[in-house]
């Protein structure tokens, strides 16, 4: 697809283009193809993609899908998607943010499990990865586009910059991987960033923490200031300090270490001896 062949659908059908809701048209036709080889095909049967728009990554997705559930925000969009005719393919005109997931998974999917597939509007690419991993178990495997910066820190690892609270939100339920990186020149209008589509598979926990809201609440807490130390960024919440303290201790921890000197399975062991002594 070039820029003016979209150009040309968006004058035709009076659609224009919103910022507001993050939209970049992915153009390049190899990596339209590419996305949907990320997964095997056996996992391309059920497949929820959010932000269509007007439908280019649509039409890769539904040659491989026995079903396909849409979700998308702009009505104009939508009544362009309904002309396309896809087939076995249900769009809904809603808010994904405001989906019950769950419900919505059963009436479309039953108890099978399914895919996501998308090049997602940048502006919520947390809340959309953290509601299709703590509200629903079907939703195992996640081929999506993503601002590249956001991907590194999906992927960062311990002592490096790219680690902080979503690298370890993220690796407590997955495993994740870059599979593509994507050049702002690829979309129409062109993205101020680079962006890459990540691989996300779902993982059985081995290391649990005791109380998952309350875990990543302590998450958030500790990298609250990077360049602080644990117990300082601790310091400002209602923990008590000299628990904090004397766990530490006990794990033979440098009382001035730092949370991105921590793996994921620490940070795990750390909140469950603390949440132990003190419910939050
Ligand atoms: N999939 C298309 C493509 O690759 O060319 C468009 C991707 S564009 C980056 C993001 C899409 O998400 C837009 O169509 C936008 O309208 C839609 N969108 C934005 N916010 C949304 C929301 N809260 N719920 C559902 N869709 C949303």
């Amino acid at each position: 697809m070039k820029i003016k062949d979209v150009e040309q659908i968006l004058n035709d059908s009076g659609i224009s283009v919103k910022k507001k809701f993050g939209q970049n048209f992915l153009l390049d036709q190899n990596v339209l193809e590419k996305i949907v080889t990320v997964l095997p095909k056996e996992n391309m049967e059920n497949v929820i993609e959010i932000g269509p728009g007007l439908g280019f990554l649509t039409n890769e997705i539904t040659k491989l899908s026995k079903k396909c559930v849409l979700y998308e925000i702009d009505d104009e969009m939508v009544g362009f998607l309904k002309s396309k005719g896809f087939l076995n393919t249900t769009i809904r005109n809603i808010d994904v943010l405001k989906i019950n997931v769950e419900e919505e998974i059963k009436n479309n999917f039953g108890s099978a499990s399914v895919s996501l597939v998308a090049n997602l509007p940048y502006y919520i690419t947390t809340p959309i990865l953290t509601k299709f991993l703590t509200e629903t178990k079907q939703v195992n495997k996640m081929v999506v586009m993503m601002q590249k910066e956001v991907a590194l820190r999906i992927c960062g690892r311990p002592k490096t910059k790219d680690y902080n609270a979503l690298s370890v939100f993220m690796q407590y339920y997955t495993n994740s991987k870059i599979a593509i990186n994507v050049p702002p020149k690829s979309f129409y209008p062109a993205p101020e960033v680079d962006s890459s589509v990540v691989l996300i598979e779902r993982k059985e926990i081995t290391n649990k923490a005791v109380n998952e809201d309350s875990f990543n609440k302590f998450v958030k807490w500790i990298f609250t200031q990077r360049r602080k130390t644990l117990m300082n960024n601790i310091s400002k919440t209602q923990i008590p300090k000299d628990i904090v303290k004397q766990i530490l201790e006990e794990k033979g921890y440098n009382q001035s270490v730092r949370s991105e000197e921590l793996s994921v399975e620490e940070i795990v062991d750390l909140f469950n001896d603390i949440y132990i002594k003190f419910n939050f």
